[in-house]
């Protein structure tokens, strides 16, 4: 179950010993852009997704999802800004 510490079921909840650096892999965490939980893949991510990291840094999200999503939003002609 975990590497670095003995992990104990409290309540059908997985608690690690405190100070366990493999904690975060077990805790869903609030992303900082959209606020929805999700559960954290790096051990200091942020975000549940590149969309919500870029959404949050002002950048354009390049995942295929967003692209569809900008070409059906905004036509290509329509480029005023
Ligand atoms: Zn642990
Ligand atoms: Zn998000
Ligand atoms: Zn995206």
């Amino acid at each position: 179950m975990c590497q670095s510490c003995e992990v104990l079921r409290i309540n059908g909840v997985l608690c690690h010993e405190s100070g366990c650096p493999d904690a975060w892999r077990d805790y869903d965490r609030e992303c900082e852009e959209c606020g929805c939980d999700f559960r954290p893949e790096e051990r200091d991510q942020a975000f549940c997704s590149p969309c919500c990291a870029a959404a949050h840094y002002g950048q354009e999200c390049d995942c295929e999802s967003c692209e569809t999503f900008r070409r059906e939003t905004c036509p290509a002609e329509d480029d005023e800004e």
